[in-house]
């Protein structure tokens, strides 16, 4: 006679009261951005859960945050990297004031309840659902528990550049969106810096012996301008509200391919009847792939050798900061592993979602195909009403733990 075997989707099912308990002590627990000591306590539970699992913990502390790396060893191959943060944008006493809570509709509110604590506790299942599975055909998985992910810092960037050449795989689990939503591109970031040199003069002598840096400046600005994507008509009719009226969901897709924004512009001139001997201007470039990120990268960096206005010298410096989350035909068979996944278990659709913002997954996807976004679906993060969705807890926490099972089994994709 045959015993039936435990579906993971039944392990999951069963684990959801001790998430939500997780969760509320997570919740509980200050860890803003900035926060040495909350950032160490959450790190501490979520270590602590994970080395009962036969995880390795190790902590990386600098004075703003603890970050936190887990070893999970297999038997298999494939090496995943697993993304996720405990820092929150919100100060000490925050969850004092208004501490975790469920409310009828099972959705959970408190201090980076969605952004990025259940995604945080997420993985944690996962990775007992695979323990309790027996599932060890991977060689590595490794998780990166990000202690300063709001605000950007160096050591994160430096741990994810770091660990991501040691993986086949990365998964970031971080800003889910609604309906089975996941982000498959990310926008790349560039900065940089105009200083334009001109001669000073009376305004009365224009252009004898004076060169107006403004006028430059502003001829470098249409310049610059002409070189970004078109942007939509009207944007009053793009707002997430508007497409909704009219029965479109917006998942990223009216995003103009390559943004150019002059962001600050100036100049130390204080008179209006002289001729401003020097402007600057301070500009972001964001784009969807690598090979427009280094065109626009080369035509921005030859504006400082056009004359826009005679006697005025152009310096521009700066460059290609962060790479983009490309969709590469790597990354699309991974989404269409996750997309089926769903399908067969939920009977619903993946929409994959385009967004302008940065994540870890930018600079992963420099390394290894990174999908993105496959946490647990909050809303409002950032909010004093932020919450996050308890009845996709389950759903995308199965997804999660079959997608890292098939990727194993099938790779390489
Ligand atoms: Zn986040």
């Amino acid at each position: 006679m045959s015993v039936k075997q435990t579906t993971a989707k039944e392990l999951i099912e069963g684990y959801f009261p001790a998430f939500i308990r997780d969760l509320e002590e997570i919740t509980n627990i200050d860890s803003g951005n900035g926060d040495p000591v909350g950032t160490e306590a959450v790190a501490q539970v979520v270590a602590a859960k994970l080395a009962a699992l036969g995880g390795e913990a190790e902590f990386r502390r600098n004075d703003r945050a603890t970050h936190t790396i887990v070893r999970f060893k297999g038997k298999g191959g494939i090496r995943i990297l697993m993304i996720a943060h405990v820092d929150t944008v919100f100060s000490r006493g925050e969850a004092a004031k208004r501490p975790f809570r469920i409310d009828e509709k099972n959705f959970a509110y408190g201090p980076g309840v969605g952004d990025d604590k259940a995604t945080v506790i997420q993985t944690i299942y996962a990775m007992k659902a695979l323990k309790e599975l027996g599932f060890d055909e991977y060689g590595e998985i490794i998780l990166y528990f990000n202690g300063e992910e709001e605000g950007g810092s160096p050591t994160a960037e430096g741990i994810v550049a770091e660990l991501s050449p040691q993986v086949d795989v990365a998964i970031v689990m971080d800003t889910a969106r609604p309906d089975w939503g996941i982000v498959t591109q990310r926008k790349g970031s560039a900065n940089y810096e105009i200083k334009v040199e001109g001669m000073e003069g009376h305004h009365g002598n224009a252009s004898q012996s004076a060169a107006s840096a403004v006028m430059a400046l502003g001829r470098i600005i249409n310049a610059l301008y002409e070189m970004a994507s078109p942007l939509p008509a009207n944007p009053a009719d793009y707002t997430h509200a508007r497409l909704k009226e009219q029965g479109i969901q917006d998942h990223g897709q009216f995003i103009p391919e390559n943004t150019i924004n002059v962001g600050i512009i100036g100049t130390e001139n204080r008179r209006i009847n002289v001729i401003p001997k020097d402007a600057f201007a301070s500009v972001n470039v964001r784009c969807f792939k690598v090979s427009e990120q280094e065109r626009l990268d080369a035509a921005i960096k030859a504006l400082a050798d056009k004359t826009f206005v005679p006697g005025t010298k152009v310096t521009i410096t700066g460059g290609i900061k962060t790479g983009p989350m490309e969709k590469t035909e790597q990354v699309q068979r991974l989404v269409d592993l996750y997309k089926s996944i769903v399908k067969e278990n939920y009977q619903a659709e993946v929409v994959e979602w385009v967004a302008g913002g940065l994540t870890d997954g930018n600079r992963s996807a420099k390394y290894v195909p990174t999908i993105d976004a496959l946490g647990v679906e909050n809303y409002d993060e950032h909010t004093d009403h932020e919450s996050v969705d308890l009845n996709t807890a389950v759903p995308r926490t199965l997804a999660l733990t079959l997608f890292i099972q098939e990727t194993a089994r099938r790779w390489p994709l």
